[in-house]
């Protein structure tokens, strides 16, 4: 639909594009710039598998950015659009994100090029396997070294297949399970960490909307509710932030804007309904009144408040950046505005949520399920004791307020009751991404607003985490 025209850099260049920015305005000593710009290294493998009745060649890759901290970490995709630029690209995004939100990994991707609805369940299994049998050898996947998750094209079913090919493959490993995350619950994954991405989505939005000066940049004002939103790409990040925003802070989802087509309601669409359909029949086409479906780039570039990008790479281009008109743009995707769209956006005064910032709900709760696996302990249990204790002294005096001030006023019994249970899983990580997110914004707008010579958030985003990786650089050398 948008595809990026050729006279764009490619997405590897595009990042360090970026980063160039971000950099030339830090004082980073000579050639330290340099190691940290470059991607340390990429595996490539081709493997066959037999597949109906015949042996089928696949391509795969892992790329591992900056090895500042290990594990490193980044998800596996698979896409026909997977290759070592893509890879790369990526994975040094993992390391920045991973910085800025203060998540003690360095940065890698891997990805199959592969259209993964060609393939059915159980041969998707084997050539899951096949693929992290070649990378666990490697190790390429590994608990101390190699963590890899969900990305576009995986997710629970294919991370639990890469867990116990681990395991099969490293008996006597007690970390076995902390070789990957995003693992369904019964294989070790942590509550929450399915719709994290698009929950951290949420918390960035919330957090940009408790700004109301930087609200006024993007020349908007007020809360979330109500604000008007368009979301290309309703995949799993997609549609659990248009969930969120609309079910939970008033947010109007006026388009969404998929592979074949799109829907634009200015009352505001059924998210549930669309998804619904789109997990029934891969597509929007046929989706029935009252909306029908429209051209994509129409409501990709139609009036709204947010703009959210949370599909691919490269959707927001030369092409037809003149012709977005979103003065707010949320990046839910991995790049999904080249470096050229980017000098135009930012030039025009649009605010740009940036992806290392807005998408790091994944990895952020990646990292909760990875320490959750290396504790081995139920997550959650320690802490409830201490926290059940805390909260008691809370209910006490709640109580006998709530005594004192008789019919006036009064405890809810599902407030009592929260308190008393004290935190469960699922609140702990959703309590713990909140801070995360919160944290990480008023890192990135410290600098925005605290020096003269940045005026995006994307710059003082890379600022940010550039320099935590120099720091980390110079405390341990290279
Ligand atoms: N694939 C996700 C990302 O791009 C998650 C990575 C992870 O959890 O390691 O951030």
């Amino acid at each position: 639909m948008c595809a990026a025209p050729s006279n764009e850099p490619t997405f590897r260049e595009s990042v360090d594009l970026m980063f160039n920015r971000a950099a030339a305005l830090m004082d980073l000593p000579p050639g330290l710039e340099q190691k940290i710009r470059v991607c340390n290294g990429v595996y490539m493998v081709r493997f066959g598998v037999r597949l109906r009745g015949q042996i089928q060649t696949f391509t795969g890759y892992r790329a591992v950015h900056s090895e500042h901290m290990e594990p490193v970490k980044g998800g596996i995709r698979y896409a026909l659009s997977v290759d070592q630029d893509e890879v790369e690209a990526l994975a040094a995004l993992m390391t920045y994100k991973c910085a800025l939100v203060e998540a003690p990994f360095g940065g890698s991707k891997g990805g199959l090029c592969i259209d993964p609805r060609n393939y059915d369940d159980h041969e998707l299994e084997q050539i899951t396997r096949r693929f992290a049998y070649e990378l666990i050898k490697r190790d390429l996947i590994h608990p101390s070294q190699n963590v890899p998750a969900p990305d576009m094209g995986t997710g629970e079913r294919e991370m639990a297949w890469i867990s116990d090919q681990y395991a099969r493959m490293n008996t006597t490993d007690i970390n076995a399970r902390a070789c990957v995350t995003g693992k369904p619950i019964n294989a070790g994954g942590i509550q929450g960490r399915t719709e994290a991405t698009g929950r951290g989505v949420q918390y960035a939005l919330r957090e940009f909307f408790r700004h109301p000066d930087d609200v006024a940049k993007a020349g908007l004002s007020g809360k979330l509710d109500g604000k008007r939103v368009v979301v290309q790409g309703l995949g799993n990040v997609g549609y659990h932030a248009a969930k969120f925003l609309s079910e939970e802070d008033g947010a109007l989802i006026v388009g969404i804007v998929e592979r074949d087509g799109a829907l634009y309601d200015p009352a505001g669409l059924n998210v549930e309904r669309v998804r619904d359909w789109l997990v029934r029949h891969g597509g929007l086409t046929g989706y029935h009144e009252p909306n029908t479906v429209a051209e994509g780039a129409a409501v990709l570039e139609a009036e709204c408040d947010i703009l959210i990008p949370a599909a691919l790479e490269g959707v927001i281009n030369l092409g037809n950046v003149h012709r977005i008109q979103a003065p707010l743009i949320l990046e839910a995707a991995n790049g999904p505005i080249t470096a050229g769209a980017d000098d135009i956006l930012r030039a025009r005064g649009t605010v740009i949520i940036p992806d290392l910032y807005a998408n790091a709900g994944g990895v952020t709760v990646s990292y909760f399920e990875w320490v959750k696996n290396l504790s081995h302990i139920r997550f959650g249990r320690m802490q409830r004791r201490q926290e059940e204790a805390r909260h008691q002294l809370v209910v006490d005096e709640l109580e006998r307020l709530d005594t004192a001030m008789g019919d006036n006023w009064s405890l809810t019994p599902s407030f009592k009751d929260k308190y008393l249970r004290g935190a469960d899983e699922l609140e702990l990580v959703r309590s713990g991404l909140d801070d995360t997110m919160r944290i990480a914004y008023q890192a990135m707008r410290e600098v925005w607003h605290g020096r003269d010579d940045v005026t995006d958030l994307r710059t003082a985003a890379f600022i940010t985490a550039i320099d935590r990786v120099a720091k980390s650089y110079r405390a341990k050398g290279l």
